[in-house]
């Protein structure tokens, strides 16, 4: 069994100013790194675990070939990250996929991006994500739909990057002649539920780059929080693309496989971002979940909106009685 064709794209979304995610895109590697931290420091992680992805020579096959990488991708940013003062903190999910030579596809994955599969029309996700909300799901303390809206959703409790080692998940999935994998980060995940997701691929299955601007067009509609990727790939159908042909698209493609705008030396000479959205990425080991009680709630944008509309009535109110108060001397005065 061989890939066949394969996609990548990335987008800003709407509300952020630089892409943090990066992506891999080069048969029959591929994945997903969303990273976070101050100023361009997310962008240093990401990149650099995706890098790590694609010149490691890691021993072995299978997921302890995947872990191997995942593991020197976490080594190299957790170097990085205590050297230089500058991405001090930083981190970065990783969802990353290996298409083996006898039909299997092996996965390592850290953090809250995910791993999707289209097989028959129906979608299925095949990551945990090592969230916050998804741990009190599984613990049965909240809702799936209460955790699609909850406020610290984006809240993770692994990343590589922050610690000198890191516990990957790893799995081998069997694969079948036409199944559709999608990786992709929360900016897609968050914005598209499943059902989303699902009839998007579908309406798309014949032609993966347009599924991809589908996809990143939708997500932006319903709001483009975050930064948006997805890694989209197939298995061929048996002789549906020869083996050791590459997809042309997926050639031109693979080179850049971190967003181009993202590692622009004069990103450095621009002033500083705005202060990172409310709902930003943050860690919180899984253990901390149970004594500590949820972290403060991020101040969300919201509230500010609110509060200038409360002073903005407010003065209207002012301005009325002070009206009134004029009128009535007035009257008093005659
Ligand atoms: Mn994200």
């Amino acid at each position: 069994m061989t890939v066949g064709r394969s996609y990548a794209r990335t987008d800003p979304g709407r509300k952020r100013r630089g892409n943090e995610d990066a992506y891999v895109c080069r048969p029959p590697l591929f994945a997903i790194a969303d990273g976070m931290g101050g100023a361009q420091a997310g962008e240093v992680a990401s990149a650099l675990a995706a890098e790590a992805l694609t010149d490691v020579q890691a021993n072995g096959s299978g997921e302890r070939r995947v872990a191997a990488l995942v593991q020197e991708a976490n080594r190299r940013v957790h170097q990085r990250a205590s050297t230089d003062a500058s991405t001090s903190g930083m981190g970065t999910t990783i969802t990353v996929a290996v298409v083996e030579d006898d039909g299997a596809v092996t996965f390592g994955h850290v953090g809250d991006s995910r791993a999707y599969l289209l097989r028959g029309g129906a979608l299925e996700q095949l990551t945990d994500d090592h969230s916050l909300v998804a741990e009190l799901v599984r613990r049965g303390e909240l809702s799936p739909a209460e955790a699609e809206v909850h406020p610290q959703r984006s809240v993770i409790t692994r990343a590589l990057g922050t610690d000198p080692d890191i516990d990957v998940d790893t799995f081998t999935f069997r694969a079948q002649p036409g199944d559709l994998f999608l990786i992709c980060s929360d900016g897609l995940s968050d914005m598209l539920d499943r059902d989303t997701i699902e009839s998007i691929l579908r309406a798309h299955r014949d032609d993966l780059e347009s599924a991809s601007r589908a996809l990143v067009q939708a997500a932006n509609r319903a709001g483009g929080e975050d930064n948006i990727t997805a890694v989209l790939f197939e298995i061929a159908d048996d002789g549906r693309v020869p083996a050791g042909e590459p997809d042309e698209r997926t050639r031109e493609y693979a080179p850049s496989f971190v967003d181009e705008d993202t590692l622009h030396p004069e990103d450095h000479v621009l002033p500083p971002p705005p202060a990172p959205a409310a709902d930003d990425t943050m860690v919180v080991p899984v253990e901390a979940i149970e004594q500590a009680p949820t972290p403060e709630p991020a101040e969300d944008t919201e509230p500010e909106a609110t509060l200038a509309r409360k002073a903005l009535a407010l003065a209207v109110i002012v301005a009325l009685c002070a009206l009134i108060v004029v009128l009535v001397l007035w009257g008093l005065a005659r």
